[in-house]
Order: C-alpha cells, then sequence, then structure tokens
C-alpha cells in the first residue's frame, strides 16, 4: 500500500507525488492539520480555511479515483514522525510520497519523517512539484546560487527551451479499498471563520483554479504589461492563493500562458511573456530561501541592514495595520487586505516602502502582519516581497528609490476609483484631491478622515540618511549561512 502525504498541493490534476504513489500501487492518502505549527508561522485565518475547503473538495475527487482521504493530527512539526509512523503500520504502508516544500521547518520536518519511516523500512521519496527547477539546479558559473533575478531568469529560460516540464498524467481510479476517508474538518481551533463575503471571493477547488487561468489566458494575460499596476481593474490573474495552496501547479499555469503565445516564453505577446516571468519571480525567491536559509529565520539578505536604526513607533504602526495613515493609497490598500485577504501587488511594495522607509519600521513587522492576513502567505514571496521593498533583500530596490505614495497614487489610480471603492468618505472629492485629501479639505482636511500621520519629505530624508549611515563597505556585501 503506497501513502501520498498532501501538503501545499492540493489537487489531483499534474500532482507529481499523487501520480507517483498511484502508480506504484493501491494509495491512501493523508493531511496533517498542523495547528501549533501554523500559528507558529503566523499562517493567516482564511488562508486555513481556504485550506480546508479545499481538502474538502479534493476528498470528493480523490473518491471518485478510491483513494481514500484521511485526516490526523500532529499539531507541531515534530509531531508528524509519530503519527505517520502510526498510519502506516496500521495500514501496512511501504512507501510514503511527498511534493516538496522548502523552508527550514519544512525541511527539517521531512528529514525527520524520512528517518523515522526508514527505521520501520518503509521508504519516503520526493519529488519537484511546486517549482519548475530544482533548488540548486539553477546556479551561477562558480556554483553558486543566483542574486539577480535576470540573471536567474536568463538560465531558467535556456532550460525552459530545451526541456519544457511536462504536466502529469492523471491517476487512473483504482479497486476500491475497505478504508473509509475521514470528513474534512470545517475549521480548527485558534483560527476563526472568514466571513462569507471573503470565502465567495476566493471558491475552492481545482476547477475554479484551471477555469481562473483559462479565463485570464484568454481574456487578459495579453494586456498584463499595461494592467498589471493598475489597483482599480482586475489586470492580474489573481491566482496567488491556488498556486500557494497547489490547488494549480506552476506548470499549468506556464503551459497555459505558452499556449496562448504560440510557445514563446520571451518574446510573443509582451503581456504573456511578462506574467512568464512573474512566475519566475515566484520560482526565484523560493531558490533564495534554499540558498540562503537565513532568510526563513527572519534575517535580512543584506547583513549590513541588520544595522539599520528601525524605529519603535507603537501607534504609528497601528495605524498602518489598521488603514488610517491619512495617505488613502495606503489605507484602501490595507482594507482591501483585511476584508478580501489579497492586496494588489503595486500596492503591496506601495504600502511595505511606506512602512519601511517613511515610517522607518521594521520590516519584519509588516512581513508578519502580511502573513497574518493573507489568504495566499508564502514564505519566500513575502519575504522576498518584503526585503526587496526594504531594500535589505536580494535583488532589492535600490535605498535611494523612495516610492512617493502620492506619486504612485496619481499614477497607478489616476481616477481614484480604487481609493473611493475602500475609502467611500472620500467619494466626493475629485481626481485631484482624492490622492491627498489634507492638501483639498483646507485647514482642516476631511471630515472623517484622519491627517497624514507622518511628513513624506522629511520622513523620505530620515530613510535617506539612515542607509547612508550604514557601513558603506558592507550595504551590499552578502555573508555565508
Ligand atoms: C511586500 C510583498 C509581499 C508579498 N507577499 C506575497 C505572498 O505572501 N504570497 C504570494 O504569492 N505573493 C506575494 N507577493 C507577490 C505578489 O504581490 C503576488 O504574488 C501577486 O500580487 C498575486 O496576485 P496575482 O495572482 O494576481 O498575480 P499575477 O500578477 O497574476 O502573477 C501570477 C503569479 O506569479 C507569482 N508572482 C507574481 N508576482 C510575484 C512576486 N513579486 N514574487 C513572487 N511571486 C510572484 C504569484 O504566484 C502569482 O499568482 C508579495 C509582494 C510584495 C511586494
Amino acid at each position: 500500500m503506497q501513502l501520498i502525504w498532501l501538503r501545499s498541493d492540493l489537487r489531483q490534476s499534474d500532482n507529481t507525488a499523487l501520480s507517483a504513489a498511484a502508480a506504484r500501487g493501491p494509495t491512501v492518502a493523508v493531511y496533517l492539520i498542523s495547528a501549533e505549527q501554523w500559528l507558529a508561522h503566523d499562517d493567516a485565518p482564511c488562508k486555513v480555511d481556504f485550506w480546508l475547503r479545499n481538502l474538502s473538495v479534493l476528498s470528493d475527487s480523490l473518491e471518485q479515483l478510491n483513494i481514500p482521504l484521511l485526516i490526523r493530527s500532529a499539531p507541531a512539526w515534530d509531531q508528524a514522525p509519530a503519527a505517520l509512523v502510526e498510519l502506516c503500520q496500521q495500514l501496512g504502508i511501504q512507501d510514503v510520497h511527498v511534493n516538496d516544500e522548502y523552508g527550514i521547518h519544512e525541511t527539517r520536518r521531512d528529514q525527520a519523517v524520512a528517518c523515522a519511516l526508514d527505521a520501520q523500512g518503509i521508504g519516503f521519496h520526493r519529488y519537484l512539484d511546486q517549482l519548475l527547477f530544482q533548488p540548486g539546479s539553477v546556479l551561477t558559473k562558480t556554483g553558486g546560487y543566483f542574486q539577480v533575478f535576470s540573471q536567474f531568469r536568463k538560465v531558467c529560460y535556456e532550460r525552459l527551451h530545451t526541456g519544457l516540464p511536462g504536466i502529469v498524467a492523471k491517476p487512473q481510479a483504482q479497486a476500491p479499498l475497505s478504508i473509509a476517508r475521514d470528513r474534512v474538518p470545517e475549521s480548527v481551533t485558534g483560527f476563526a471563520r472568514p466571513g462569507q463575503s471573503l470565502r465567495a471571493l476566493w471558491p475552492a477547488g481545482e476547477e475554479e483554479a484551471r477555469e481562473r487561468l483559462a479565463r485570464f489566458a484568454d481574456e487578459q494575460i495579453h494586456y498584463y504589461k499595461e494592467e498589471r499596476d493598475l489597483p482599480a481593474k482586475p489586470g492580474t490573474s489573481q491566482l496567488s492563493p491556488y498556486l500557494a495552496a497547489g490547488v494549480i501547479s506552476p506548470r499549468q499555469c506556464l503551459h497555459a500562458a505558452l499556449l496562448s503565445n504560440n510557445g514563446e516564453f520571451e518574446s510573443g505577446s509582451v503581456g504573456a511573456a511578462t506574467w512568464i516571468s512573474e512566475l519566475i519571480w515566484r520560482e526565484f525567491y523560493k531558490h533564495i530561501l534554499v540558498g540562503y536559509p537565513r532568510v526563513s529565520r527572519h534575517r535580512a539578505f543584506r547583513p549590513a541592514t541588520e544595522f539599520l536604526p528601525w524605529r519603535d513607533a507603537p501607534q504609528e504602526l497601528a495605524a498602518w495595520k489598521e488603514g488610517r495613515t491619512g495617505i488613502p493609497i495606503i489605507d484602501a490598500a490595507i482594507r482591501q487586505l483585511l476584508e478580501t485577504g489579497w492586496m494588489h501587488n503595486r500596492l503591496r511594495m506601495v504600502v511595505a516602502m511606506f512602512l519601511t522607509k517613511n515610517l522607518l519600521i521594521d520590516w519584519r513587522e509588516g512581513e508578519r502582519f502580511f502573513m497574518q492576513h493573507l489568504i495566499d502567505g508564502d514564505l519566500a514571496a513575502n519575504n522576498g516581497g518584503w526585503q526587496w521593498s526594504s531594500s535589505t533583500g536580494t535583488d532589492s530596490v535600490p535605498y535611494f528609490r523612495i516610492f512617493n505614495p502620492l506619486s504612485q497614487s496619481e499614477r497607478f489610480d489616476p481616477e481614484g476609483r480604487f481609493i473611493k471603492h475602500w475609502l467611500p468618505e472620500l467619494a466626493t472629492l475629485n481626481k485631484k484631491e482624492i490622492h491627498n485629501p489634507a492638501s483639498a479639505g483646507g485647514l482642516f482636511g476631511v471630515a472623517d478622515y484622519p491627517q497624514p500621520i507622518v511628513d513624506l519629505k522629511h520622513s523620505r530624508e530620515r530613510a535617506l540618511s539612515a542607509f547612508k549611515n550604514l557601513p558603506r563597505h558592507q550595504l551590499y556585501e552578502v555573508c555565508d549561512d
């Protein structure tokens, strides 16, 4: 008997470990509920709910293949080896199959599980599935992990030209087993269920994910380059929660994009090529996580930036978290996050830069807050995005290129449509005033809307001087882990 241990791969189509298990013989699936670990990782309640909803759909579709999905508990991951060994012994499992996950806790957990299974004579098989390329296989000429995205991408393209990762065949239905599936819980203690309006934005199931992908590839991908930065438009795929939970695979995304672009990666439709490049950013940050494990430990990629004089400013941090900074684009973006579990990419950069540069608050505060609220929260992408914005990361924005949130607002939400949607209290302002109500409403600003909590010009200078005062020779040096 074979066991597929499902983690962040909640789908049956194009699932490498599932198909490999089923090809070897009768298969059972298991999922571990790990509430303590999820809390320690700051996994958002809406994300945990999304996992459970997807598991429930997956359980139904696995049932069609006569693969029962069992649910077991391992509150913290150090309990995973015992939980799995016990299950394997109960069912007479010969081999356990998993799709690789990255991050130091995941790696340690899997090593411990492999060891415990080995002691019982049970095989443990790991597969590349979450990524297009195995971390450690895309390296510089001197054998190191790339630190510059464009160089990493170039090598990825070369590889894709010579060998496109194929879609894995779906497993056939097996003969029924005399093992009943478990009921997937509707909630997990410690994670409040999100409201119906949030859930309705993110329906569960791989069919939904594939439909989103198909719609995006048919209708939007060619406009992606021009529209991806406009938060008032549905210019991006909104597939990130599905990719993060593995409800759809990066291979499926890549194939759909290539199909819409006559098989071209870098040429043809600029929109499709730009979107493929975003899939490679996803890849890049996961490789960074493996190559530079310190970023998994909440440490800056650039060690010198650990000496930045981050401010302890609890009131300003609270205003940022609650969307009451008095800068409409920031507040609207935070409200979008709190109400939908998702934030537009352009605004993730704008709010992150505002927190780390204008407020000079440690990026780790923002990274944590995002994880606690994002339905697509992913350690590698979130850490990469925060360290990019705060100029502490690999290939990050230079410290002196500080976005002005008002200019970003005028440029990317020119009519103020996004702001008005999330801040109805500003609905009466015209498209010039909406970006900066403090300047519009005379001495007292606009009723019901706060004055800006920080002076943008002065705070920009403060950030510049904080970076300038770092030991210069170290600023762009990287140490070994
Ligand atoms: C501060 C900050 C935090 C972020 N946190 C996360 C996170 O926790 N989880 C997450 O999936 N993305 C994160 N991102 C990246 C990006 O914002 C989201 O992936 C994107 O907004 C998701 O929307 P979409 O699916 O419509 O993306 P699309 O524009 O349609 O892109 C397609 C897919 O490519 C991947 N992708 C796109 N941009 C990036 C990027 N910059 N880095 C890595 N992958 C990318 C995502 O999987 C995305 O679903 C973060 C970015 C920043 C600046």
